[in-house]
Protein backbone atom coordinates (compact mmCIF):
# COMPACT_ATOMS: atom_id res chain seq x y z
CA UNK A 1 0.00 0.00 0.00
CA UNK A 2 2.69 2.04 0.92
CA UNK A 3 4.95 1.33 -2.20
CA UNK A 4 1.40 2.04 -4.33
CA UNK A 5 0.91 5.85 -2.62
CA UNK A 6 4.74 6.47 -3.07
CA UNK A 7 4.41 5.71 -6.77
CA UNK A 8 1.42 7.64 -6.96
CA UNK A 9 3.17 10.75 -5.25
CA UNK A 10 6.46 10.07 -7.89
CA UNK A 11 3.68 10.22 -11.00
CA UNK A 12 1.93 13.11 -9.36
CA UNK A 13 5.12 15.03 -9.52
CA UNK A 14 6.11 13.91 -12.80
CA UNK A 15 2.50 14.65 -13.66
CA UNK A 16 3.61 18.44 -12.72
CA UNK A 17 6.68 18.31 -13.87
CA UNK A 18 5.73 17.40 -17.15
CA UNK A 19 2.32 20.05 -16.91
CA UNK A 20 4.80 22.74 -16.00
CA UNK A 21 7.32 21.43 -18.84
CA UNK A 22 4.72 21.67 -21.57
CA UNK A 23 3.76 25.09 -19.80
CA UNK A 24 7.34 26.34 -20.29
CA UNK A 25 7.11 25.16 -23.53
CA UNK A 26 3.70 26.77 -24.39
CA UNK A 27 5.75 29.95 -23.18
CA UNK A 28 9.18 29.61 -25.32
CA UNK A 29 6.79 29.10 -28.17
CA UNK A 30 4.86 31.74 -27.70
CA UNK A 31 7.83 34.06 -27.14
CA UNK A 32 9.45 32.55 -30.40
CA UNK A 33 6.37 33.65 -32.25
CA UNK A 34 5.40 37.02 -30.43
CA UNK A 35 9.77 37.61 -31.90
CA UNK A 36 8.67 35.97 -35.37
CA UNK A 37 6.12 38.57 -35.64
CA UNK A 38 8.21 41.36 -34.47
CA UNK A 39 10.76 40.03 -37.25
CA UNK A 40 8.13 40.04 -40.00
CA UNK A 41 6.54 43.52 -38.87
CA UNK A 42 9.67 44.83 -39.04
CA UNK A 43 10.82 43.55 -42.55
CA UNK A 44 7.71 44.59 -43.90
CA UNK A 45 8.10 48.46 -42.28
CA UNK A 46 11.86 48.04 -43.72
CA UNK A 47 10.48 46.96 -47.30
CA UNK A 48 7.79 49.75 -47.05
CA UNK A 49 10.57 52.62 -46.20
CA UNK A 50 12.83 51.37 -48.99
CA UNK A 51 10.30 51.09 -51.60
CA UNK A 52 10.76 54.28 -52.92
CA UNK A 53 14.66 53.92 -53.44
CA UNK A 54 14.17 50.34 -54.62
CA UNK A 55 13.25 50.81 -58.84
CA UNK A 56 10.10 48.90 -59.96
CA UNK A 57 10.96 46.89 -63.27
CA UNK A 58 9.34 48.78 -65.54
CA UNK A 59 11.10 52.00 -64.29
CA UNK A 60 14.18 50.05 -64.92
CA UNK A 61 12.88 49.47 -68.70
CA UNK A 62 12.25 53.19 -69.02
CA UNK A 63 15.95 54.38 -67.59
CA UNK A 64 17.39 51.90 -70.31
CA UNK A 65 15.18 53.19 -72.82
CA UNK A 66 16.20 56.84 -71.78
CA UNK A 67 20.27 55.95 -72.03
CA UNK A 68 19.81 54.04 -75.36
CA UNK A 69 18.24 57.62 -76.53
CA UNK A 70 20.59 59.62 -75.06
CA UNK A 71 23.33 57.41 -76.71
CA UNK A 72 21.79 57.93 -80.01
CA UNK A 73 21.59 61.93 -79.56
CA UNK A 74 25.27 61.19 -78.62
CA UNK A 75 26.04 59.24 -81.93
CA UNK A 76 24.50 61.73 -84.12
CA UNK A 77 26.01 64.26 -82.43
CA UNK A 78 29.33 62.44 -83.20
CA UNK A 79 28.37 62.79 -86.61
CA UNK A 80 28.33 66.78 -86.42
CA UNK A 81 31.19 66.51 -84.45
CA UNK A 82 33.27 65.12 -87.90
CA UNK A 83 32.96 68.87 -89.62
CA UNK A 84 35.00 71.79 -88.42
CA UNK A 85 33.73 73.88 -86.30
CA UNK A 86 32.87 77.16 -87.53
CA UNK A 87 30.01 79.12 -86.19
CA UNK A 88 28.20 81.90 -87.87
CA UNK A 89 26.97 84.34 -86.04
CA UNK A 90 23.44 83.18 -84.59
CA UNK A 91 24.27 80.19 -85.75
CA UNK A 92 25.20 77.82 -82.59
CA UNK A 93 21.92 76.51 -82.51
CA UNK A 94 20.34 76.70 -86.02
CA UNK A 95 20.73 75.95 -89.64
CA UNK A 96 21.96 78.68 -91.87
CA UNK A 97 21.89 79.00 -95.25
CA UNK A 98 24.20 81.25 -97.35
CA UNK A 99 22.28 81.56 -101.02
CA UNK A 100 22.15 83.59 -103.74
CA UNK A 101 18.70 84.99 -105.25
CA UNK A 102 20.75 86.22 -108.54
CA UNK A 103 20.33 84.53 -111.64
CA UNK A 104 23.43 85.94 -112.87
CA UNK A 105 25.55 82.26 -112.76
CA UNK A 106 22.86 79.87 -113.87
CA UNK A 107 25.50 77.13 -112.13
CA UNK A 108 25.59 78.70 -108.56
CA UNK A 109 21.61 79.82 -108.86
CA UNK A 110 21.16 76.25 -109.53
CA UNK A 111 23.23 74.73 -106.60
CA UNK A 112 21.57 77.21 -104.40
CA UNK A 113 18.14 75.56 -105.31
CA UNK A 114 19.01 72.40 -104.50
CA UNK A 115 20.14 73.16 -101.14
CA UNK A 116 16.99 74.87 -100.39
CA UNK A 117 15.08 72.07 -101.83
CA UNK A 118 17.08 69.64 -99.77
CA UNK A 119 16.30 71.97 -96.70
CA UNK A 120 12.44 72.90 -97.59
CA UNK A 121 12.09 68.58 -98.18
CA UNK A 122 13.51 68.06 -94.34
CA UNK A 123 10.94 70.68 -93.36
CA UNK A 124 13.46 72.27 -90.54
CA UNK A 125 13.52 75.79 -90.08
CA UNK A 126 16.85 77.61 -91.41
CA UNK A 127 18.38 80.86 -91.60
CA UNK A 128 18.38 81.86 -95.04
CA UNK A 129 21.36 84.68 -96.04
CA UNK A 130 20.80 85.35 -99.49
CA UNK A 131 24.20 87.41 -100.42
CA UNK A 132 22.81 89.23 -103.16
CA UNK A 133 20.56 90.99 -101.23
CA UNK A 134 23.09 92.28 -98.47
CA UNK A 135 26.63 92.93 -99.13
CA UNK A 136 27.00 91.61 -95.17
CA UNK A 137 26.32 88.55 -95.42
CA UNK A 138 28.47 88.23 -98.52
CA UNK A 139 31.30 89.52 -96.44
CA UNK A 140 30.33 87.37 -93.43
CA UNK A 141 30.34 84.25 -95.76
CA UNK A 142 33.39 85.29 -97.05
CA UNK A 143 34.58 85.74 -93.61
CA UNK A 144 33.78 82.39 -92.35
CA UNK A 145 35.40 80.64 -95.36
CA UNK A 146 38.27 82.46 -95.09
CA UNK A 147 37.94 84.04 -99.10
CA UNK A 148 35.47 85.03 -101.81
CA UNK A 149 33.53 81.80 -102.13
CA UNK A 150 30.32 81.70 -103.98
CA UNK A 151 27.09 80.08 -102.13
CA UNK A 152 25.43 78.05 -101.14
CA UNK A 153 27.40 77.14 -98.14
CA UNK A 154 25.69 75.34 -95.50
CA UNK A 155 26.48 75.60 -91.73
CA UNK A 156 24.61 73.37 -89.17
CA UNK A 157 24.66 73.97 -85.13
CA UNK A 158 28.15 76.12 -85.83
CA UNK A 159 29.81 73.70 -87.86
CA UNK A 160 30.82 73.99 -91.63
CA UNK A 161 29.08 71.41 -94.13
CA UNK A 162 29.80 72.58 -96.89
CA UNK A 163 28.83 73.51 -100.54
CA UNK A 164 25.89 72.15 -102.80
CA UNK A 165 28.08 69.04 -103.88
CA UNK A 166 28.43 67.76 -99.80
CA UNK A 167 24.75 68.55 -99.17
CA UNK A 168 23.54 66.51 -101.54
CA UNK A 169 26.16 63.65 -101.43
CA UNK A 170 25.32 63.88 -97.30
CA UNK A 171 21.74 63.72 -97.93
CA UNK A 172 22.19 60.44 -100.49
CA UNK A 173 23.97 58.83 -97.90
CA UNK A 174 21.00 59.62 -95.07
CA UNK A 175 23.89 61.77 -92.45
CA UNK A 176 21.95 65.11 -93.37
CA UNK A 177 18.95 63.62 -91.94
CA UNK A 178 20.65 62.54 -88.74
CA UNK A 179 22.55 66.01 -88.65
CA UNK A 180 19.65 67.95 -88.93
CA UNK A 181 17.92 65.85 -86.28
CA UNK A 182 16.91 68.44 -83.06
CA UNK A 183 16.40 71.23 -85.42
CA UNK A 184 13.10 72.73 -85.19
CA UNK A 185 10.34 72.02 -87.90
CA UNK A 186 8.73 74.55 -89.98
CA UNK A 187 5.20 74.84 -88.43
CA UNK A 188 4.13 78.20 -90.63
CA UNK A 189 5.52 80.86 -92.37
CA UNK A 190 8.28 83.22 -90.57
CA UNK A 191 5.16 85.42 -88.34
CA UNK A 192 7.70 88.43 -88.95
CA UNK A 193 8.75 87.98 -92.93
CA UNK A 194 6.31 85.57 -94.59
CA UNK A 195 9.52 84.03 -95.89
CA UNK A 196 10.21 86.97 -97.60
CA UNK A 197 13.60 86.89 -95.31
CA UNK A 198 13.58 91.08 -95.48
CA UNK A 199 11.65 93.68 -94.59
CA UNK A 200 11.63 97.32 -96.27
CA UNK A 201 13.19 99.51 -94.29
CA UNK A 202 10.46 101.45 -92.13
CA UNK A 203 12.69 104.64 -91.90
CA UNK A 204 13.51 105.40 -95.44
CA UNK A 205 10.79 103.05 -97.06
CA UNK A 206 13.45 100.99 -98.99
CA UNK A 207 14.77 104.36 -101.00
CA UNK A 208 18.15 103.50 -98.15
CA UNK A 209 18.47 107.75 -98.44
CA UNK A 210 17.30 109.99 -96.29
CA UNK A 211 16.57 113.75 -96.54
CA UNK A 212 19.40 115.02 -93.38
CA UNK A 213 19.39 119.13 -92.51
CA UNK A 214 22.30 120.35 -93.76
CA UNK A 215 23.11 124.08 -94.36
CA UNK A 216 25.54 124.42 -97.52
CA UNK A 217 27.01 128.38 -97.84
CA UNK A 218 27.80 127.40 -101.50
CA UNK A 219 24.39 125.92 -103.27
CA UNK A 220 22.09 127.63 -100.44
CA UNK A 221 20.37 124.15 -99.65
CA UNK A 222 19.34 123.30 -96.17
CA UNK A 223 19.21 119.56 -96.53
CA UNK A 224 21.14 116.78 -98.35
CA UNK A 225 20.50 112.87 -98.96
CA UNK A 226 22.29 110.81 -96.48
CA UNK A 227 22.70 107.34 -96.61
CA UNK A 228 19.75 105.56 -94.01
CA UNK A 229 21.17 104.14 -91.42
CA UNK A 230 18.54 101.30 -90.29
CA UNK A 231 18.69 99.09 -94.01
CA UNK A 232 21.03 97.57 -96.11
CA UNK A 233 22.07 99.13 -99.73
CA UNK A 234 18.88 98.10 -101.17
CA UNK A 235 16.63 99.63 -98.72
CA UNK A 236 15.83 96.18 -97.21
CA UNK A 237 16.07 94.91 -93.12
CA UNK A 238 17.17 91.98 -92.67
CA UNK A 239 14.40 89.84 -90.74
CA UNK A 240 15.61 89.20 -87.39
CA UNK A 241 13.73 85.65 -86.72
CA UNK A 242 15.00 83.63 -89.91
CA UNK A 243 17.97 85.12 -91.74
ZN1 LIG B 1 11.47 86.13 -91.21
ZN1 LIG C 1 16.36 102.54 -94.54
Amino acid sequence: MKGMKERLVKKMKLITTVKTLKQGLALHKSSIDRTIHHLRDEIVAESSQIKGSVTPRFLEFEAAEEQEQEQNLEDDRGILLEFEENCPPGGEDSVVFYTTSLRGVRKTFEACRRVRFLLENHKVMFRERDVSMDSEFREEMWRLLGGKVTSPRLFIRGRYIGGAEEVVSLNENGKLKKLLEGISLVESPCECCENERFLICSSCHGSSRLLADHHDEESGNDKMWTRCRECNENGLVKCPLCT
